[in-house]
């Protein structure tokens, strides 16, 4: 990525900013591939090892699925997109990783100020809670405050409480534990290992969901809506997905799984066969579809959705 399609935005600059840049760029990444390994099912059967673990000390920072580190690329590719230097970006890792494998330790140090800027044991700890509602939480690598930031950062209860994942016992064996989780996946569906749940948006994100919609079938009926002329494909394609669209909020509005995930295929749908396919770049189009996009996916996220466990 970084030697055939960079953007290189820091060849100018001095090795100070760039350093600065990703070691900060790094941990972000970090934060949505950790938060995306909770929130879909896929990847937290990668993930669910890292959980399984019942004892709270640093065997459990090496404790990982065999295709961890596929499954991390997608999000730190942006990096070298960007034209982070790959020896730069390893350095900035061996560094993250070393003070993520330390956060696994047992002892809980007070580390003062410190703590409001990094990750600490103390915070990481809540995160291997065998309970959903603290373990989908502090999911930062370094940096504690992406947390603080995306409404992510919990603090651990006042109640005894154990470490693992709930219903989950691990086995001895690696390659059991790392394709398990796949297999318990095509058995049982997407929602095998993941907790069930029930999907909300806030009305805030309906309304705005809507409204681009709306923008866009008054952008369809601008362009189809007046006089007659023959009935091309894009057209018949364009009115089935705004349809479509309509469909999908309504699932959302349900609190439907279905909702959440069609919304978001719609949607880049939309974007990539407007923008990129047919070349609609009027900046209308342009804006109107990426920001639907930023929208689905802020859905998918979990922006506006409250998680109602009931396994
Ligand atoms: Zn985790």
């Amino acid at each position: 990525m970084f030697n055939h399609f960079s953007l290189n935005l820091f060849a100018e600059l001095s090795p100070v900013w760039v350093w600065c840049f990703a070691i900060l760029a790094w941990d972000f990444g970090f934060y949505w591939l950790h938060r995306f390994h909770h929130r879909l099912a896929i990847l937290w059967a990668v993930h669910i090892v890292h959980h399984q673990g019942h004892h709270y000390n640093l065997s459990l920072g090496v404790r990982n699925s065999w295709y961890s580190s596929l499954t991390s690329i997608p999000f730190f590719i942006v990096l070298a997109w960007l034209g982070v230097p790959l020896t730069v970006f390893l350095s900035v890792s061996i560094l993250h990783y070393t003070l993520q494998f330390l956060n696994h330790m047992s002892v809980k140090p007070h580390l003062g100020w410190l703590e409001k800027i990094f990750v600490t044991p103390t915070h990481h700890r809540v995160h291997h809670i065998n309970d959903r509602t603290y373990s989908d939480s502090n999911y930062g690598g370094s940096f504690i405050f992406w947390d603080k930031l995306f409404g992510t950062f919990k603090v651990a209860p006042q109640e005894p409480y154990r470490y693992g994942v709930k219903g989950d016992q691990p086995s001895n064996n690696p390659f059991i534990d790392s394709n398990r989780p796949f297999w318990r996946l095509l058995k049982k569906g997407a929602s095998a290992t993941a907790v069930r749940r029930q999907y909300y948006a806030s009305a805030w994100m309906l309304m705005s969901g809507a409204m681009l919609l709306f923008a866009l079938v008054l952008g369809y009926i601008q362009l189809y809506g007046y006089g007659y002329h023959d009935i091309t494909l894009t057209q018949i394609v364009l009115f089935i997905l705004l349809a479509g669209g309509s469909i999908a909020l309504g699932g959302i509005s349900q609190g439907q799984r279905w909702g959440v995930f069609s919304w978001f295929l719609l949607t880049l749908t939309l974007w990539l066969l407007l923008v990129l396919g047919l070349g609609w770049t009027e900046i209308f189009w342009q804006l109107t579809l990426s920001v639907l996009v930023l929208h689905s996916l802020s859905v998918l996220c979990g922006w506006g959705r409250r998680v109602t466990a009931d396994v």
